[in-house]
């Protein structure tokens, strides 16, 4: 597309003959200090736009998110390319007009941080391949994670896998090989081992080759890449999991792989505190842990059974004998556990129980019968518990329910009764 066809077909900033940026960020990664002419500025949909003669600002592309920064003092939020322009998004300070020159910041620890993560991705996509044979067929890079997605698939992808394209991709960043993004000829194209192919233009990203040795990874590309593979510091597979017919693997490089093991010591710090013990026999302490909790549980209701064991035998012989027994429950028998154990010890009696009890705040109802024919108990509460404002309900021998009203259990228990045929106490 050229110049004059660009001013018809562009929706943005029509008023003036626009210039196609010059982009900075494809010759010079490591350029984060620029001055620019602005060409326009307009405000759309709530948001200053502006186009400079040149820029160093990525443009959100690629999987790879905008740069932040300043242009003139003011702060660029987002910068996205559309139409063949480089559009930056003012989110604070005054706006830049159209003719001013302006002193433009990129923020060089967020670009940094993208070209770690989106050039590890080359060298792990290249390795996957190299390794594996397994393709990339997407990547994403965010603020809260980096995957690339393989398609193959998860079987094959094993720990052992993993740790293998991990290992290779750390081999391409240690063995610090220089890295060369930029056109090609088409003569060059040909002669280079293109991993996937051109998405638009002719930039690829050469890593290794030249005198020092073979080519390792050629991909085309229009993200920001560093001069040697070195900078990219680490490359750590992280997790992962199944996406359709393939594998979606997530990793982080360079200074996150620093921040991430922070955030891991820090946890397990917390956590060693919490249980006493030394880092490295956190494993250890929480399998120890898990299976005490287990066994209490298992005696903890070992324990309730017996006490409504004998709570039924009590409420058995207090009551009138026949009769359905309506009553409130209190501490730990009042709670949903305590009294369906009691209610169906009673219902092992031969009695109908017709129990309520409060605890969190919520009133609660069980009831249960022995087996046959008989008052559908399910029925009985479903009614019983709207006087409680709540809900609730089960099999003629046996239900269950709750509401938040806990000043009107009496009357949900009276109500219950004399539905049941007999009376609360
Ligand atoms: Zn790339």
């Amino acid at each position: 597309m050229d110049g004059s066809e660009k001013n018809e077909t562009s929706r943005y900033l029509p008023a003036k003959p626009l210039q196609v940026t010059e982009k900075i960020f494809l010759s010079d990664t490591y350029r984060t200090r620029f001055e620019a002419t602005v060409v326009g500025a307009r405000v759309r949909e709530g948001r200053t736009e502006v186009v400079l003669d040149r820029t160093a600002f990525y443009p959100e592309g690629g999987g790879q998110p905008a740069d932040h920064g300043t242009i003139g003092g003011s702060l660029v939020t987002d910068v996205i390319e559309a139409d063949g322009e480089v559009l930056h998004f003012i989110g604070g300070g005054p706006s830049p007009t159209a003719g001013e020159r302006v002193a433009c910041v990129v923020d060089p620890a967020r670009r940094l941080d993208h070209v770690q993560q989106h050039h590890g991705q080359h060298l792990l996509s290249a390795a996957f391949e190299r390794i594996h044979g397994a393709a990339t067929l997407s990547f994403h890079l965010g603020a809260d994670g980096c995957t690339i997605d393989l398609d193959a698939p998860p079987a094959r992808m094993t720990p052992e896998a993993l740790a293998a394209a991990e290992a290779e991709a750390n081999r391409l960043v240690w063995a610090d090989l220089p890295v060369d993004a930029r056109e090609r000829s088409p003569a060059e194209l040909d002669a280079l081992p293109l991993r996937k192919g051109a998405v638009k233009g002719s930039r690829v990203v050469v890593v290794g080759g030249g005198p020092a040795g073979e080519v390792v990874d050629a991909s085309p590309c229009g993200g920001t890449h560093p001069r040697r593979t070195g900078e990219v510091g680490a490359v750590a597979v992280l997790r992962a999991q199944k996406w359709g017919a393939g594998t979606r693997v997530e990793f982080a490089c360079g200074g996150r792989v620093v921040a991430l093991l922070h955030r891991a010591e820090e946890r397990m710090a917390r956590a060693s505190a919490a249980l006493r013990c030394a880092p490295p026999e956190l494993a250890a302490a929480v399998e120890k842990l898990a299976e005490e909790s287990l066994a209490r549980r298992k005696e903890l209701e070992r324990m309730l059974e017996a006490l409504a064991t004998v709570e039924a035998a009590r409420l058995d012989g207090a009551c009138p004998p026949g009769a359905p027994v309506a009553i409130r429950l209190d501490g730990m028998l009042g709670a949903p556990s305590g009294l369906r154990a009691v209610a169906q010890a009673m219902a092992a009696r031969g009695r109908t129980a017709l129990l309520g009890g409060v605890e969190g705040a919520r009133a609660h109802l069980c009831f249960a019968r022995p087996r046959g024919p008989g008052a559908h108990l399910g029925e009985i509460l479903r009614e019983a518990v709207t006087v409680l404002g709540g809900k609730g309900g089960g099999a003629p021998d046996l239900s269950q329910g709750s509401g938040p009203d806990v000043d009107r259990l009496d009357e949900a228990l009276a109500l219950a009764a004399a539905r049941a045929g007999g009376s609360a106490r």
